[in-house]
């Protein structure tokens, strides 16, 4: 049988401006303790569907109109962001938003504004980030705006471990980064997944790197899956390999 799913997705449609129908029918699964690849270029809706899941789609003038979202047994469409966090689910965003006025050491503790036990636990928790992300350590007392883009999207994952999430939806985390540093971030994430259990829905524009990592994976294209299965098969899929990973 397969893994009980932490995160279940089904047949969604998300709206923006009440008349742009961006998400046509999304449908997946995230089992517990894995990591899903959601694929697919630019536009294709990505971003959408995380923000869909995450409930941080009403600043965007975005709503879900059609279908369901289940974590870990519980519907949460109508959650706020926040009452998701608590619950286990946490987004980092695109772009790595640090605040950049603030030491990389005060941007991971704002990352801890959920919890619930009075910041007991709190100094635990950074010495667990720190110990997956040792250059985080090294930079703790620098201004988060003057470090790397690295170090930034490191900080961006950091400070979201520091809500002890069950759930991680990682959006694009190798943007603009250096094929050295992609592979470093990965091999963290790859980590924390097998250390921690934290199930990861990764979606990434760079498939070749995702579908090292994840075990399974989704192909979106204009809001729609067009295309799913194991890591493996899809990374021999020819289909795959000529449009997505640049190679037949
Ligand atoms: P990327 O992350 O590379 O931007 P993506 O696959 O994540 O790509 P989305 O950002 O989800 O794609 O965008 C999907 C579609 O929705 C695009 O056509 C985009 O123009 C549109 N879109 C995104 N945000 C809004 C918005 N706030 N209002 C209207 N349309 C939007």
């Amino acid at each position: 049988a397969a893994a009980p799913a932490i995160l279940d997705v089904s047949n969604i449609e998300v709206i923006y401006d009440h008349v742009i129908l961006v998400l046509k029918g999304v449908t997946l699964t995230v089992p517990k303790g894995g990591i899903v690849a959601l694929l697919g270029a630019n536009g294709a809706g990505k971003t959408t569907t995380l923000k869909a899941i995450s409930n941080l789609l009403r600043a965007e003038r975005g709503e879900v109109t059609k279908g369901s979202i289940t974590f870990a047994g519980e519907r949460v469409e109508a959650l706020s962001p926040n009452a998701l966090v608590t619950r286990g689910c946490i987004q980092v965003m695109e772009g790595r938003h640090c605040f950049g006025h603030l030491t990389i050491e005060e941007n991971l503790l704002t990352g801890a504004y959920t919890r619930r036990d009075g910041g007991r636990r709190v100094r635990d928790d950074l010495d667990m980030v720190y110990s997956y992300f040792p250059r985080l350590k090294e930079r703790r007392s620098s201004q988060a705006g003057y470090t790397s883009g690295g170090e930034q999207q490191m900080c961006a994952i950091g400070r979201a471990l520091m809500s002890r999430p069950k759930m991680i939806l990682l959006d694009e985390p190798s943007m603009g980064l250096a094929p050295q540093l992609v592979e470093e971030i990965f091999e963290i994430v790859k980590s924390l997944n097998e250390n921690e259990g934290v199930s990861i829905l990764l979606a990434e524009q760079n498939t070749n790197v995702a579908l090292r990592y994840a075990t399974y994976g989704y192909i979106l294209e204009s809001g729609r899956i067009v295309m799913d299965g194991a890591a493996a098969a899809l990374r021999e899929n020819e289909d795959v390999k000529e449009f997505y990973l640049g190679v037949g």
